[in-house]
Parts: C-alpha cells; sequence; structure tokens
C-alpha cells in the first residue's frame, strides 16, 4: 500500500521546535544508511504549531545497532525493546519499526484474551504504521527529506479532529485495554471528539481496565491529570463513566464532589500553565478524597482511629488499580493526617507551621473549602499565622485563647 506523502510546506512546520539531539540523531542514523523519522505526539504538535514536549524516533536500525551508533544509550523495555538516548537535557526515545500482526511468530505473544504480551516483531514502516493505536499518531515526518508520510488518513483526522483507531476498534481495544485511557487522554489534550465506532469499543470492554498491569494504569492516571488538561480528562472520564472504574474505592459521586474536582483539576490546569510543580501524591490526595471525607466526619465529630483506618485503606485499596510510589504514599499519608491539625490551634501550631508538609497541607486545606465552605474562616487564620513573625504569631495564639475562654 502506498502512503499519502505530502511537502513539509503544507503544514507549516517550524523547525524551530524541533529538538536539536532529535536532528543530530535521525541525521547519524541516515549517514549510517538507515531511514529514521520522526512520529506518533510530536508530530501532532508540529503540525498544529505547538512546541512538543517531547520526541519519539522511528527507524529500520535493530536496538542493538542503533546502541552501537550511540554512545550516550541504552536498551530497555520488556514487553518491547527500545532504545533511549540521553542528553544532558532529554531523553529521546528510538524505536525499531514493528510489525505486531503476525502472530504465528515466536516474537509475537498474544494471551487467550487477545492481549498482546510481547511484541518483538520487526517490521517495515507501513508494518509499524498499522501497529500504532490512532491514526493521528501514526504520521511520520523525516526533517531531511521535508517529508509527511501518512498510511492511515491520520492527516484527515488531524484535520477533522477525531481521535479514530487505527484497524477494528473491537480488536484495539482488547489487545491492549489501556488505549481506553489513552483516546480519553488524547480527546482531553487536543480538544478532538472520539469517533463513533471506538466510543462503541470503549464502552464495552472498559471495565477491563481494572486488571491491566498497576503500574501501567499510574502512568496513564499521571499523563491524564498532570499535563495541563486535567478539568477536561476529568469531564471526559466522568462522561464515559471510567472515573469511577479507576477509582472505585474513591466513592466519589459527581452530584457531592463535581464542583470539588472541576475547581481543583483547573487550579491544577493553571500551575502546570505557570511551569510550577505538580505533585502526584497531591493529586491521589484529591482523587481519593471524596471517601475520606465520607466517613471520617472530619469536621464534626472526628473519630481518629477511623479516620486513620480510612486513610490506610483507602490507599491499600487503590493500589490494586494503580501502583502509588512509596514515597508518595506517605506524602498523601501526611497531608490527610495533617488536616486534623488545622482544627486545633494551640502552642503546637507554632511547629506545625515550620513542617515540611506545612505548605502542602495547607494548600489540601484550601482545595477541601468547596465542599467545606465553612472553612473560610479557618483557612484565613492560617494564612495570616503562617505569614506572622514571631511576636505576631504568639499575639494571635493568645486573642484565639482568650476568645475561647468562658466569660
Ligand atoms: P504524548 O507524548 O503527547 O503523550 P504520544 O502519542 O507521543 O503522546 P507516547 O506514549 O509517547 O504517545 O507513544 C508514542 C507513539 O507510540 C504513539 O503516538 C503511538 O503511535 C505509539 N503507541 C504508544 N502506546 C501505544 C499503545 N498502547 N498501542 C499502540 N501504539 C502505541
Ligand atoms: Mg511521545
Amino acid at each position: 500500500m502506498l502512503p499519502e506523502v505530502y511537502s513539509e510546506k503544507r503544514f507549516g512546520i517550524n523547525k524551530e521546535n524541533i529538538s536539536p539531539n532529535a536532528l543530530s540523531i535521525i541525521n547519524k542514523l541516515k549517514n549510517n544508511g538507515f531511514s529514521a523519522y520522526l512520529v506518533g505526539g510530536c508530530i501532532r504538535d508540529l503540525i498544529k504549531g505547538l512546541l512538543p514536549k517531547d520526541f519519539d524516533i522511528v527507524t529500520n536500525c535493530q536496538p542493538e545497532q542503533i546502541r552501537k551508533i550511540f554512545k550516550n544509550s541504552r536498551i530497555i523495555g520488556r514487553r518491547f525493546k527500545l532504545v533511549h538516548i540521553t542528553f544532558p537535557d532529554e531523553v529521546i526515545e528510538t524505536t525499531t519499526f514493528r510489525s505486531g500482526s503476525d502472530s504465528s511468530d515466536d516474537a509475537l505473544k498474544i494471551d487467550d484474551d487477545g492481549r498482546i504480551l510481547r511484541d518483538n516483531n520487526w517490521g517495515t514502516q507501513e508494518e509499524d504504521a498499522f501497529r500504532r493505536d490512532f491514526t493521528v499518531n501514526a504520521v511520520y515526518y523525516d526533517p531531511f527529506n521535508k517529508e509527511v508520510i501518512d498510511y492511515t488518513s491520520g492527516i484527515k483526522d488531524l484535520k477533522n479532529k477525531s481521535i479514530k483507531f487505527i484497524g477494528v476498534p473491537e480488536t484495539r481495544v482488547q489487545e491492549d485495554p489501556v488505549r481506553i485511557l489513552r483516546a480519553i487522554r488524547f480527546a482531553a489534550k487536543l480538544n478532538f471528539s472520539i469517533e463513533e465506532g471506538a466510543l462503541r469499543a470503549i464502552e464495552k470492554h472498559k471495565t477491563k481496565l481494572s486488571e491491566m498491569p498497576p503500574a501501567r494504569i499510574y502512568e496513564e492516571i499521571i499523563k491524564l491529570f498532570l499535563s495541563g488538561h486535567a478539568e477536561k480528562s476529568y469531564e471526559l472520564l466522568s462522561k464515559h463513566q471510567i472515573f469511577n472504574i479507576l477509582f472505585p474505592h474513591s466513592r466519589n459521586d459527581p452530584r457531592v464532589f463535581g464542583n470539588f474536582f472541576r475547581k481543583t483539576f483547573s487550579n491544577t490546569d493553571s500551575r502546570y500553565r505557570n511551569n510550577k510543580k505538580l505533585n502526584p501524591g497531591f493529586l491521589f490526595a484529591t482523587l481519593l478524597w471524596p471517601r475520606i471525607f465520607e466517613e471520617s466526619a472530619i469536621d464534626t465529630k472526628l473519630n481518629f482511629r477511623k479516620y486513620y483506618q480510612s486513610v490506610s485503606s483507602v490507599i491499600r485499596k487503590q493500589q490494586t488499580i494503580s501502583a502509588i510510589p512509596r514515597r508518595f504514599v506517605s506524602f498523601i499519608k501526611d497531608v490527610w493526617m495533617y488536616q486534623i491539625r488545622f482544627n486545633k490551634i494551640g502552642k503546637k501550631s507554632i511547629n506545625f507551621s515550620k513542617n515540611i508538609r506545612y505548605r502542602a497541607s495547607f494548600d489540601f486545606l484550601e482545595v477541601r473549602e468547596s465542599i467545606e465552605p465553612k472553612l473560610k474562616e479557618r483557612i484565613k487564620w492560617w494564612k495570616e499565622f503562617y505569614e506572622s513573625n514571631y511576636d505576631k504569631k504568639i499575639k494571635m495564639l493568645n486573642i484565639y485563647r482568650k476568645r475561647r475562654e468562658p466569660r
């Protein structure tokens, strides 16, 4: 099958937006007699005039050979081999064309549900295009020949703003159910709609997400919520009733917590735009909060033991679906446990305000306000307290104590 080949001129691709490291890799591979292209997310971004955040390269050079050509590289991957080429400021993923279709070959292993377990079957560029997930992800660009190569009508779907599976949607979802989250993520990120057939396959197989390796689900959750489109991701996950498959133990009732999530995520997105730090621990503390909030009665009559039990159990249960790295587990627990310390104002408050987790815990207190409006006064008090010097802190504590003493 012949691909559509377009001249780069048509898309006004700005070379300035391409990583010089990526260009040098492609150049070197070509000098060694191989073909090499940019592919995937970076092409979508370049064509839309955006600055890509990372560059994926694909070549007919095999991993061991790539390894030999680039000293600064290493082979990684269990599910399939690829090469990371490392520079001081970035790592560029370089993969070999894969066929991913010939199940008679040892290199491809498929389980009883039609799921791909291993896929190390090198192939041609055409085969490589068809094993990719969505048409908009299978466009290749050769920055030296200045050509854009499209086997799957990806360019058309970029224009139509459509997320469409390559091949039969149901088969593609069964092969790798994580593609469901990828469809949602690209729709959220690009503001595209998901094609009808894809939607039907997603609806039919979405519960399989809970059988996927927790580490992969964790990675996808991070990309869904910490790449600048969290609010839209939340909206789409809710609309397609996938949110509660990813976070069943959170027990999110959108009628109660919808605003809470929308507000927090719009805040997350603006932090992203301002290049502020985004902490996965804070994200999970938010995602799982509904359960803690409902079980603990944190603001009325808090039962400390029960609160602590909810905190531990909801994290443990979530980990069967999405792994959460250990350092973030302790962060989440601290931030939740410290919410209690905002209830008690006294001598220990000075030390608390110096705690390394104080800022995060306070930010979380602010997040809670949308479901607990009465926190407003308390938030104001703690903000002023935090910003005061020692003498003023003592004064504030005295005033607070006097007010509470019986006259
Ligand atoms: P971004 O980098 O913006 O998150 P991307 O499209 O580059 O998006 P990656 O996860 O970096 O996504 O993957 C690079 C390319 O590899 C994709 O564009 C797609 O062609 C292919 N790919 C990745 N994951 C899968 C998958 N699960 N099934 C099929 N193809 C995939
Ligand atoms: Mg990418």
